[in-house]
């Protein structure tokens, strides 16, 4: 059902001269970056970028209206702050887009989605910005910056959130967590949450509460057509099946609606850090334990250099190691218990296990993601850890191309497993890993060696994998395994995508193709 918000907002047409708002609205940013106002900006003609890839000019007369008419800035390339708005968390990406709003609310996104429509402008949306495809960034044309939409209300009684799409996972664990309450999410708290819930979201708590979108209750989406609407399953529910694993397709998110559950403030968690040379053996002890683990206990494997954290002997950093970090989300007192098999494996250097506020186990691993470095990634969605996949990656450690290159093999399953594959957009509901081979590194000349030496590890373990893949993890170059990432729900997809999206404006993505355009090709 359409909600009616867009007529309550003054939206300038590129004609309207319009009453300009007081200077002190438009020049700081929520966050309190400076801009430009429309008095200070000398207005020229734009030259964006074109769906199409071409050029096209907006008049100034029409960027004018666009200022004039919303609550947030803009921001174009000489702007204080334009920098800032554009700099993503992966350092491969250096894209500089034509314009930038920086949204305030929803009806500077219906302003924005109808400016770029009017003008046939290429957008992209940027929520956390730590998409690997750096697809939040478009070059020349506009991005929607969602980053100042950050609130988070919790009504703790009837356990639900409404989180605006600029919030961090960091954002939603505080205020959840204020509550004793919990959104399951990621594991690395500055990640987005509405590109990490639009994806699908997994973590340390997934196999115990679901994934993400499994506690997605509700969106507001703007859509192609500059519409506010709300999905739920009872409004929309097609764009509310998209919508869960479908990514940034179908329209602009600006608000999500979970459900809560009670958590804490204390897990059972930490990591056990073993030496490489044993990796075969507690991989495959590690498996094991697995198999008869309780949903409220994850364990993800971690397999790189040793970084110098302070709890690890001196003489150990910078050596390879194989990690695991494990999180029990039981009641504390049976911590002890529920991870002890996982804790007796073999000898480790160090164990951190213990109990530990929710929220800080949330940030454990920041400081190793931190923004700014070159990343590239490949990942596999896998059913089992065969021995031919645990051997593999120890050929690929021994060759590692840098101090910050790691795989990791995340643990899904438990109440993730029990929702149909074809409940949602998000595919891959069998008990399985996720194994992402993590190129990470500083200096550009390395580029090429550090992304073969992904695709490499990538290649070797396609024999393991089950073809899945998790849109989220996948770098701008895979374009062409969209299809057989949602695997049978893909032709669904399409269709729904034709009806919200015919025209394909949302192509700043992992891209699902509006089903004429498929049918056409
Ligand atoms: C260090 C790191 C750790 C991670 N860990 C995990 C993890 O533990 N579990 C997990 O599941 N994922 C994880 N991810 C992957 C993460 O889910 C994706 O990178 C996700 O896209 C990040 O969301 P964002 O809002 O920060 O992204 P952005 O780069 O801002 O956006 C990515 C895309 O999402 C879409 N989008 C963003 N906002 C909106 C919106 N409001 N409406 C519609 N579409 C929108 C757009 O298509 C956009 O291009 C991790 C990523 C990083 C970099």
């Amino acid at each position: 059902m359409p909600l009616a918000l867009g007529a309550g907002v003054p939206l300038p047409t590129p004609f309207d001269r319009v009453a300009l708002p007081p200077r002190e609205v438009h020049n700081t940013s929520a966050e309190g970056v400076c801009s430009s106002s429309w008095e200070e900006q000398i207005m020229n003609d734009l030259s964006l970028t074109t769906l199409e890839a071409g050029k096209t000019t907006v008049s100034a007369v029409a960027i004018e209206a666009l200022m004039a008419g919303i609550r947030g800035t803009t921001l174009m390339g000489a702007d204080s702050g334009y920098d800032e708005a554009r700099v993503i968390w992966n350092g491969m990406i250096d894209r500089s887009p034509g314009l930038i709003v920086r949204c305030a609310g929803a009806g500077d996104v219906i302003a924005a989605v109808r400016f770029a429509r009017e003008n046939n402008l290429l957008v992209s949306m940027r929520g956390g910005g730590h998409n690997i495809a750096g697809s939040a960034v478009c070059d020349g044309g506009l991005l929607i910056d969602l980053s100042p939409m950050r609130s988070v209300r919790v009504d703790a009684a009837a356990k639900r959130a409404w989180v605006e799409p600029g919030a961090t996972l960091a954002d939603v664990d505080k205020e959840t967590q204020a509550f004793g309450l919990v959104v399951p999410t990621g594991i690395n708290s500055t990640t987005g949450i509405a590109g990490l819930t639009l994806g699908g979201g997994f973590g340390w708590l997934t196999r115990k509460f679901g994934m993400t979108i499994d506690n997605l209750v509700s969106a507001d989406v703007v859509t192609a057509e500059g519409t506010l609407v709300r999905a739920s399953e009872t409004d929309n529910p097609d764009l509310f099946w998209a919508l869960r694993g479908g990514g940034g397709n179908f329209g602009v998110v600006t608000a999500f609606e979970f459900k809560l559950h009670e958590l804490g403030p204390q897990v059972y968690a930490g990591l056990v850090v073993h030496p490489f040379d044993d990796a075969r053996a507690v991989l495959r002890a590690y498996r094991e334990a697995l198999d008869t683990a309780p949903e409220e206990l994850t364990c993800w494997a971690v397999m790189r250099q040793a970084p110098p954290l302070p709890f690890l002997p001196a003489e150990w950093h910078g050596r390879p190691i194989a990690v695991l970090a494990i999180c029990y989300s039981g009641e504390i007192e049976h911590g002890p218990d529920a991870t002890a098999r996982l804790r007796a494996i073999g000898k480790p250097i160090a164990d951190t296990v213990g109990p530990m506020p929710f929220v800080a186990w949330q940030q454990a691993f920041d400081p190793l993601l931190t923004p700014g470095a070159r990343n590239y990634w490949q990942s596999h969605d896998v059913m089992e850890l065969s021995d031919g996949l645990i051997d593999r990656p120890r050929a690929a450690i021994d060759d590692l191309p840098g101090p910050e290159c790691e795989i990791f093999i995340g643990h899904v399953g438990g109440a993730a497993e029990r929702v149909a594959s074809d409940a949602m957009a998000f595919p891959q509901r069998s008990t399985h890993f996720v194994m992402n081979v993590h190129a990470r590194w500083r200096e550009p000349e390395m580029d090429s060696t550090c992304i073969e030496w992904a695709r490499g590890i990538y290649q070797a373990t396609a024999p393991y994998a089950i073809g899945t893949a998790y849109v989220n993890f996948m770098p701008e170059d895979e374009g062409e395994r969209v299809e057989a990432a949602y695997a049978g729900n893909y032709a669904r997809l399409m269709e729904i995508k034709q009806r919200y999206d015919p025209h394909n404006m949302f192509r700043m993505n992992q891209n699902v193709r509006p089903a004429s355009a498929q049918r056409a090709a």
